[in-house]
């Protein structure tokens, strides 16, 4: 394919939760075979339903047909077990963001997938140089940052680590293309792109809360008419969750050793009170 050594036709994905599933679905809607793994067979149900939904929501605003539909369905083949990954070309890892359980995936999969294959991860925050080191293959080891909803967004932040190959970008840029998403290339360093711009911006609305400059809704309120975003700093960290916007900062703060990246004290006392955003109702603004 394209000369860069590996053409991909099939691909498997690791972890068939929010973005698992979102991923999935857009491979196989796209015409690439998937194989979904996850740890059982009910999360894999689940996982399925929820694509079949969206499939179905895209059918009623006829952005695909009844055929189409059901074609990307038939695509998609589920297992428990990640030697089902054998024979996938590329094969993206979309766990729970916990460090040691990535790495011990990475291993597995190194060992169960094709010796050509292109392993990719979805992490929002862990180093892909890190990731790559626990594998054989550190040069086709990549980042591929899918954001939520998966089948909406068009951003792919195509991640290099410090050994990823220049193949391995060319192969993983023309898929995302293949995908009808649009992939921006970065290095590998924390945050990537995304989160080193986007949590700055949510932890100095945390700290203008907690300074008493301005109450959230018109923080927000600022940001959405005087800087055209669709949305208000605190209200998207809401959306995201306060500990995901916290465990990203801790993340931050550590890789790059600067306390601009300290978290907000408002923001650790939400957390530690539940308060995680939409998910538990309350947040930076109330969801009842
Ligand atoms: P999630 O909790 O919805 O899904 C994680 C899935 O991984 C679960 O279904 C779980 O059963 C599965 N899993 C756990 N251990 C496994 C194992 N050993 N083998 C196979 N499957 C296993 O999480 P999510 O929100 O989909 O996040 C997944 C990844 O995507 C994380 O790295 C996260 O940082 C990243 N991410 C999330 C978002 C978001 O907005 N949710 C956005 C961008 C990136």
């Amino acid at each position: 394919m394209g000369g860069c050594g590996v053409a991909v036709k099939s691909a498997a994905v690791i972890g068939a939760g929010t973005m698992g599933n979102g991923i999935a679905h857009v491979f196989a809607q796209s015409g690439y075979d998937v194989r979904l793994v996850d740890v059982s067979q009910e999360v894999l149900e689940r996982g399925l339903s929820t694509i079949r939904n969206n499939m179905d929501r895209q059918v009623k605003k006829a952005t695909l047909t009844v055929e189409e539909r059901d074609a990307a369905l038939s695509r998609i083949e589920t297992s428990t077990d990640v030697a089902a990954v054998d024979g996938a070309e590329l094969i993206v890892e979309a766990v729970s963001e916990v460090p040691h359980l990535k790495f011990s995936i990475f291993r597995e999969i190194d060992r169960a997938a094709g010796n050509g294959a292109i392993l990719a991860t979805n992490t929002s925050s862990i180093s892909i140089t890190e990731i790559a080191a626990q594998t054989d293959r550190p040069e086709r080891v990549i980042g591929m940052h899918f954001m939520n909803p998966v089948p909406v967004m068009p951003l792919v932040e195509i991640i290099r680590g410090l050994q990823t190959s220049d193949q391995t970008i060319a192969a993983v840029i023309e898929v995302t293309k293949a995908l009808g998403k649009t992939p921006v290339e970065v290095n590998d360093y924390p945050g990537f792109v995304s989160n080193r711009v986007l949590m700055p911006m949510i932890n100095e609305a945390c700290f203008c809360v907690m300074e008493g400059v301005a109450e959230p809704e018109a923080i927000d309120t600022v940001m959405k008419l005087g800087m055209n975003h669709p949305l208000g700093p605190l209200a998207l960290a809401d959306l995201i969750g306060l500990d995901v916007c916290l465990d990203i900062l801790e993340v931050l703060h550590r890789g790059l050793g600067d306390d601009k990246y300290r978290p907000c004290p408002l923001l650790r006392k939400m957390v530690a009170a539940g308060r995680l955003g939409r998910k538990s109702k309350h947040g930076f603004h109330d969801y009842d």
